[in-house]
């Protein structure tokens, strides 16, 4: 059974087209710059395979729409196509960033549920909009297929009161909405599953610490394969120092700020998402140049390296706290996935913990996953990479009717 996933940006739509028997991708592509002359669309068929086909279209594109109909021709291409008539596509995922408090698991894309998605709009301005975008065309584009929206924040709909909720005026709460929601849901959900299956156990007993670093940097803590706590919050800016976000800082800057340097909201807002974090501390948002600077003694690189890591040891201790006993870290996104360095030095110093990094296997190449811990760490770790478009076709596949 084939299943069409697409993840639709305010310019951009990525997509991947799998064959569900398998879990195979038989087409990944993205479409760029939608909106611009120079669009670009991207199609790999088969990709990563030794007959992997790559396509490349530059052309103006004006809308979402015009995009969605280019990928659909590709798809069905008499030379190039993988599908012969898109009633072949049983079904389309559509990642969501922002489901509020209405989702907590995959919904079908009846009218109510556009109609939920619409109301999140003013919790993701930027995203949900875009997504909403994507579910429209698909649905024109493919009408014998079931949509589904599958959102990034359902994962963290287990979190209790007491770990969602902000110490401010209850009513706020009540009548605003205004808690903490988490994100990279998909992820998360996706690695633990993965996890607890190398761990040969299943999920609901497990307890872990999902790590996710990517530009974006997000942890959970997983209960019983339920997720009790996660960093980012409200929006995505609480939590772990990102890329060019700054995680969490005392909320009274933005009074100093504003008092000290006349700075207004919005500008206090631009800082702390996009010139902050790494890039903030060091000029740097790639932790590849990070290292790189790191090598050639330049102190603020070092600097900012050093907090990255400190946040991370400092939520693993929370995390511990808070779910008593920890089967596993999992350590996913480009820099969890890919920087032994990173992972290294977040692992060192944690023996009370009971976790004890094996260093050699720690810098092992690896298709999907491996593990990094010593045969004496009580609590083993993982390095798993993360596959959200493949979790959103699982998720898919089981809302099918
Ligand atoms: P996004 O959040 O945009 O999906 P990714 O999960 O792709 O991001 O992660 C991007 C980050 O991964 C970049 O900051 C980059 O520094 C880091 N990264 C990718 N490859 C490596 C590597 N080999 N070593 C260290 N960091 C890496």
């Amino acid at each position: 059974m084939k299943i069409l996933v697409i993840n639709s940006g305010s310019s951009s739509i990525k997509y991947q087209l799998l064959d569900m028997d398998t879990e195979n991708i038989l087409v990944s592509g993205l479409v760029e710059r939608i909106g611009e002359e120079k669009a670009v669309l991207t199609s790999k068929i088969n990709p990563g395979n030794e007959t992997e086909k790559i396509i490349k279209i530059q052309t103006a594109i004006a809308d979402h729409k015009s995009g969605m109909k280019k990928v659909v021709s590709l798809l069905v291409d008499k030379d190039n196509g993988v599908i012969s008539n898109t009633s072949e596509i049983r079904g389309v995922g559509h990642r969501v960033v922002h489901g509020g408090e209405f989702f907590h698991e995959p919904a079908p894309l009846t009218d109510k549920v556009i109609k939920g998605i619409e109301a999140n709009v003013p919790l993701a301005p930027l995203h949900n909009p875009a997504n909403l975008d994507g579910i429209h065309v698909a649905r024109e584009l493919f009408p014998a297929a079931q949509q589904v929206a599958v959102f990034d924040t359902a994962f963290h709909q287990s979190m209790p009161p007491h770990a969602f909720l902000y110490a401010i005026p209850y009513k706020l709460y009540e009548q605003d909405r205004i808690r903490r929601y988490g994100f990279h849901g998909t992820s998360h959900k996706f690695v633990a599953g993965e996890c607890a299956r190398h761990l040969d156990r299943p999920l609901e007993q497990c307890n872990l610490i999902t790590i996710h670093l990517g530009n974006g940097c997000s942890m959970a803590a997983v209960k019983e394969g339920r997720s009790v706590d996660t960093s980012l919050g409200m929006t995505p800016l609480e939590g772990l120092i990102m890329g060019t976000r700054s995680g969490d800082i005392d909320p009274a800057l933005h009074a100093i700020l504003h008092r000290s340097r006349g700075m207004n909201i919005e500008e206090i807002d631009a800082m702390l998402n996009r010139q902050s974090g790494l890039k903030g501390l060091c000029g740097m948002n790639d932790m590849r140049d990070i290292h790189a600077a790191r090598r050639n003694g330049d102190k603020m690189a070092q600097l900012a390296f050093d907090m990255f890591v400190y946040r991370i040891k400092k939520y693993i201790g929370q995390y511990f706290a808070v779910l008593g006993r920890v089967d596993a870290l999992v350590f996913t996104a480009g820099i969890g996935e890919n920087d032994s360095e990173t992972r290294r030095a977040v692992l060192s110093g944690l023996k009370a913990l009971h976790i004890i990094i094996d260093s050699r296997a720690n810098e092992k190449s690896y298709v999907d996953w491996m593990r990094i811990s010593d045969s004496k760490s009580r609590v083993e770790v993982l390095v798993i990479r993360t596959n959200e478009e493949l979790e959103i076709a699982r998720q898919t596949l089981k809302t099918l009717t």
